[in-house]
């Protein structure tokens, strides 16, 4: 993209069905946030249009209050208004109780829901006087709002709208993505070798001249070890050894592991087989093999998957009790402390569009292991092999990775870098410091996004 032209704000409104620190079921919700707030600091102004659940945490909106209500299709429709993380949210509220169900998805009927949401979202828009420059919607959940809009809404007020779709995952209900890509005016996906591996899908191949790659930016004032409430001491690339040091030790003691000077291995992800479960167990036991600590933070929405953690942290919770913990739910405070506490974050993922978990653990001065795929390759630079290409990004490089999708892969990387903590500390220190002063924040990407916007408008 050229350079960016002064012109005046836009007015971008954001309908997705997720939304950190409220409602998140993964990187979506970050996403959906961190990229309004970066796009508004760029001087636009940016709605966020939400469900409002029932299982919503509230006490992380400011000023909620109800605004409105209006009709659509023969339901009554609440609409609540509040500021989360700085931005302005409506929140809708169906009579018909479609998000009062507890959760946000695994409802049977949540096409339907989310269908529902989209169209009363438009018609929220329309009803209010609303005349925003660009609708951005997401995924599978808000993809029809690109072919509703284009249906219904072309022909009254909200006609100079342009619609961008973003696909954080192509896995879920692509046949939905598909028709949203027929009907968006832009559309991208959130690395470029994610871009690159799902060129050739059927549903996004006749498009390519409408789709691009944006790494996704993490908000360097969300995750802050500088100004985090959930680390015990405060820290940057000056003081990374000492305030690491404090939070494994916090880490330790809070799960009860052996405190003692250790590599310590952290992974913090859904458990589904996107994520390499297989790989998972295995680093586990590969880890304490080499007689580090190894966290795992994470839950599966698959009742089978679940139980069969809960098996296995019963299995390491008596073998290994003060090497290794597995805690098998979500918890975001726990997710500062493991980001901080950890020497290595581990992601041996099959695929993944980008990936956050890598970047929050670089913010947070722990060095990844990855799997080379999506945006995980274009995020992590082997220190053993791949200092041109990221060099070629103007880096240096920041961790590990490997390639099969097998326990051989994830040995090749793990134990160098495990030998790096055993044989190499001050060499290792000094790529805590390093990986820390990287910047993977939105202040790139946010400049991409506007020229997709501005693009979309054309
Ligand atoms: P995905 O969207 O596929 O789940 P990402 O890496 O893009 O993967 O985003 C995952 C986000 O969810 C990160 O912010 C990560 O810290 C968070 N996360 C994942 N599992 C948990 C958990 N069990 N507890 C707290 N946070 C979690």
């Amino acid at each position: 993209f050229g350079g960016i032209v002064k012109e005046p704000p836009m007015h971008i409104v954001h309908v997705t069905v997720e939304m950190a620190p409220i409602a998140k079921v993964g990187g979506l919700g970050d996403v959906v946030t961190s990229l309004s707030r970066a796009v508004q600091d760029l001087n636009h102004n940016v709605d966020v249009i939400l469900p409002k659940y029932d299982c919503l945490n509230l006490s992380n909106v400011k000023d909620f209050q109800f605004n409105r209500s209006f009709s659509w299709g023969g339901t009554e429709v609440k609409v609540w208004h509040g500021k989360v993380e700085g931005l302005s949210v409506y929140f809708l509220e169906p009579h018909n109780g479609f998000f009062g169900r507890g959760c946000i998805y695994g409802c049977s009927n949540d096409g339907e829901r989310f269908g529902f949401f989209c169209h009363s979202a438009l018609e929220f828009l329309l009803q209010s006087g609303f005349h925003p420059d660009i609708i951005h919607c997401h995924d599978w959940s808000s993809a029809p709002v690109a072919w509703l809009y284009k249906d219904h809404y072309t022909h009254n007020v909200l006609s100079k709208a342009r619609i961008v779709f973003t696909i954080h995952n192509l896995e879920f209900g692509a046949h939905l993505i598909g028709k949203a890509m027929t009907f968006s005016d832009m559309a991208t996906t959130v690395s470029h070798t994610y871009s690159r591996e799902v060129s050739g899908n059927p549903v996004i191949a006749p498009h390519l001249h409408k789709f691009y790659g944006i790494l996704n930016g993490i908000d360097p004032d969300i995750w802050d070890p500088y100004n985090d409430k959930y680390i015990p001491v405060p820290y940057t690339s000056e003081n990374v050894i000492e305030g690491k040091r404090a939070a494994k030790e916090a880490l330790q003691q809070r799960l009860n592991l052996k405190k003692a000077d250790l590599p310590l291995v952290g992974m913090i992800t859904r458990l589904t087989h996107q994520k390499g479960i297989h790989l998972i167990k295995h680093a586990i036991l590969r880890a304490l093999e080499c007689s580090g600590q190894v966290v795992l933070l994470g839950s599966a929405p698959d009742p089978r998957i679940q139980n069969d953690f809960v098996n296995l942290a019963n299995q390491f919770h008596s073998s290994h009790a003060d090497r290794a913990r597995l805690v098998l739910s979500y918890d975001e405070p726990l997710s500062h402390l493991i980001y901080a506490g950890a020497d290595f974050i581990l992601v041996p993922s099959i695929f993944e569009p980008c990936g956050l978990t890598q970047l929050t653990a670089m913010r947070y001065g722990s060095i990844p292991v990855v799997r080379k795929t999506g945006g995980l390759y274009d995020t992590v630079f082997d220190v053993d092999h791949d200092k041109e290409r990221a060099q070629a990004q103007g880096l240096e490089p920041n961790g590990f990775n490997f390639d099969g999708a097998d326990s051989a892969g994830v040995d090749y990387a793990l134990n160098r870098a495990i030998a790096a903590w055993y044989d190499g500390r001050d060499w290792l220190n000094l790529l805590c410091k390093r990986v820390m002063e990287q910047d993977w924040s939105w202040n790139k990407p946010a400049l991409d996004y506007l020229e997709i916007y501005h693009a979309a408008r054309k």
